[in-house]
């Protein structure tokens, strides 16, 4: 019987199949007596070596696909493999107790894992999480359990799961795997990142769906409303099939008109659009999509997922790359935003109480000048390469500025010591998504080239809503008045210290807010290159004076709903004389 089940749209689109539920790791581990030790030895060398050819594997595929740094999980991985201590007490037990090898191995990664999760820091949860993941991989050809391999999918389908760790995802076959349906996440959560990067339509956040759907059941996914359908009727069937046509037809429409196009309003003023990137993959879809560039390079990415810091020169080629790909377009890269959600397992961030108010972007870079240096320097020697912008996040007043700017400015000198060419009129912004910093963006403006607007992080710490947090989700409002005056007071403060107001938080994205955002007098808009189109296309059918009219009263308004409403309004308008206008859908910010 159809079923709809609502989570978070995390990543955009319609998409239809049977369900493949991935189900992963849950077998039953025997235990018996053996005699062949040298025998049972064996056994475990070929799982292991089993286990290395398919690590390998996926290294060489991941790294082919989204890079090196991201397929640095699996070098990881591989070292874990042949890790000494758990080998040495799995052959003593296997002298002594002589049980078979499976339990032994079993038993002996449970007690290592015990130990690390009592160890109250984020590395060691995470290298004990590697530790079961890879013993998994071992255990099931020693089994010979079939590890649900979806890479190996052969038919569309809807992968269905509690949870995907990272390597699941990468692995997965790009071409069958039409959409996700995740128990758990978030926005936020890699996975969610890489389904956008990989343009799949997803959503997460649905609590327990895995247990209730059957494999191969019939389901729908849109990843723009977070809906899942499972089971549907074939009138609900029907209707879907028609959105999804509709929803290509409007994505090649889009795509059409993007060329013709090319990010003007009504009457030809020219708005930056950008793209937001994770990963070097998106830097295509960039492309493809008529960025103007990358307005927010999340740098933070290359630091998950491996064992070791990425260095200089790893993270030079990944900032230079995207520089020339993407010339004569700007790549702003944002210096690394860790901390709060985003944990970096073997970076020394300690379990905090309230990690968004904790040691989070340029707060840990302070504190860790050695990393922070490494990644400036990294970013100065790419500026030779292409038109490079560098940003720094979570900036929370004047003082926090100069010191960043400090340090750059001390690793501007090293370079030039070491005659390692640079530029040294690189652009240098800060974001805004701390009300601090917006209370002070007059005096601020004079520190900075541009200044981007973080909205993500604006609405948490404005309104006091984690933005993680799904039980507070419906507190979390971009519309809010508050928020749009802050945007209001550094959009003012810009304009006069004649700097770009820039806006790279997923209110960019959503065309609903387009002229609103255009009026407060924002200049650019950055997003997930899948938003470009319809953002483009909202931007054309905008005219300047209006929109400017409509945001004055938008700020005087008095709640979230009002804006809302005044904005259906002139969203109608403008669509009663541009009648092909798409219904201009929120991506449920
Ligand atoms: C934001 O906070 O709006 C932003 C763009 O940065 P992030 O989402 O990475 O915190
Ligand atoms: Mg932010």
């Amino acid at each position: 019987m159809e079923k709809t089940l609502r989570g978070i749209g995390v990543s955009p689109g319609i998409a239809i199949g049977p369900a493949l539920v991935f189900d992963v790791g849950r077998f039953e581990v025997p235990e018996y007596r053996i005699t062949d030790t040298k025998a049972e030895w064996a056994r475990l060398a070929r799982a292991m070596s089993a286990a290395r050819v398919e690590l390998e594997e996926l290294h060489r595929r991941t790294s082919k696909e989204l890079g090196e740094v991201h397929a640095g999980i699996f070098n990881a991985h591989l070292m874990l493999l042949d890790d000494v201590m758990v080998l040495d007490q799995v052959k003593e037990q296997l002298e002594s107790e002589k049980l078979n090898i499976e339990c032994l191995l079993a038993r002996v990664t449970r007690q290592f894992q015990q130990q690390m999760e009592q160890i109250d820091e984020a590395r060691f949860r995470e290298r004990a999480a590697d530790l079961v993941d890879v013993t998994d991989r071992v255990l099931r050809h020693l089994l010979k359990t079939e590890h649900p391999d979806l890479g190996q999918v052969r038919t569309a389908c809807v992968v269905v799961a509690h949870d995907l760790s990272p390597s699941d995802t990468v692995s997965m076959d790009k071409e069958n795997t039409v959409a996700l349906a995740v128990d758990s996440g978030n926005v936020t959560s890699h996975t969610a990142i890489l389904a956008r990067a990989l343009e799949i339509p997803a959503v997460m956040g649905l609590l327990n769906a895995s247990n209730h759907v059957q494999p191969d059941t019939m389901m729908i996914v849109d990843g723009t409303l977070g809906i899942v359908i499972v089971d549907p009727s074939r009138e609900t069937l029907a209707r879907y099939e028609a959105a999804k046509q509709a929803y290509s037809e409007e994505q090649v429409r889009l795509r059409h008109a993007l060329e013709t196009t090319p990010g003007k309003t009504r009457h030809g003023v020219p708005i930056e659009t950008q793209a937001n990137i994770e990963l070097p993959i998106e830097l295509a879809h960039s492309r493809r999509a008529g960025a103007h560039g990358v307005g927010l390079y999340r740098t933070e990415y290359l630091f998950l997922n491996r064992g070791t810091v990425p260095t200089e020169d790893e993270q030079f080629e990944a900032y230079a790359d995207a520089a020339r790909a993407l010339v004569p377009f700007p790549v702003t890269l944002r210096t690394m935003d860790i901390g709060g959600d985003k944990f970096v397992a073997h970076l020394q961030i300690f379990k905090e109480d309230n990690p968004q108010l904790g040691l989070r972007a340029v707060r840990f870079c302070l504190e860790r000048p050695d990393i922070f240096k490494t990644q400036l320097r990294a970013m100065l020697r790419a500026t030779v390469h292409g038109n490079v912008q560098i940003m720094f996040p979570m900036i929370s007043g004047v003082q926090q500025m100069r010191e960043v700017k400090a340090v750059l400015a001390e690793v501007m000198d090293e370079l030039r010591e070491a005659g390692i060419p640079f530029d040294a009129k690189v652009p240098v912004g800060s974001m805004i998504e701390v009300p601090s910093a917006v209370m002070l963006t007059d005096l601020l403006a004079k520190e900075c080239d541009f200044f981007s607007i973080g909205t993500n992080d604006l609405i948490q710490y404005s309104l006091a809503v984690d933005r993680v947090n799904e039980r507070i989700a419906h507190l979390y409002e971009p519309a809010h008045p508050a928020v749009l005056r802050m945007i209001d007071m550094t959009a003012r403060a810009a304009k006069k210290a004649g700097i770009p107001c820039k806006l790279c938080g997923e209110m960019a994205g959503d065309p609903l807010y387009t002229e609103l955002l255009l009026g407060l007098g924002v200049t650019s808009l950055s997003m997930s290159a899948v938003s470009l189109p319809v953002v483009r296309a909202e931007i054309s059918r905008i005219h300047m004076g209006k929109a400017r009219k409509m945001a004055r009263k938008a700020v005087n308004l008095a709640t979230a709903s009002d804006v809302l409403q005044l904005l259906d309004k002139h969203a109608g308008e403008r669509r009663s004389i541009h009648p092909s206008a798409r219904d201009g859908a929120s991506h449920g910010l």
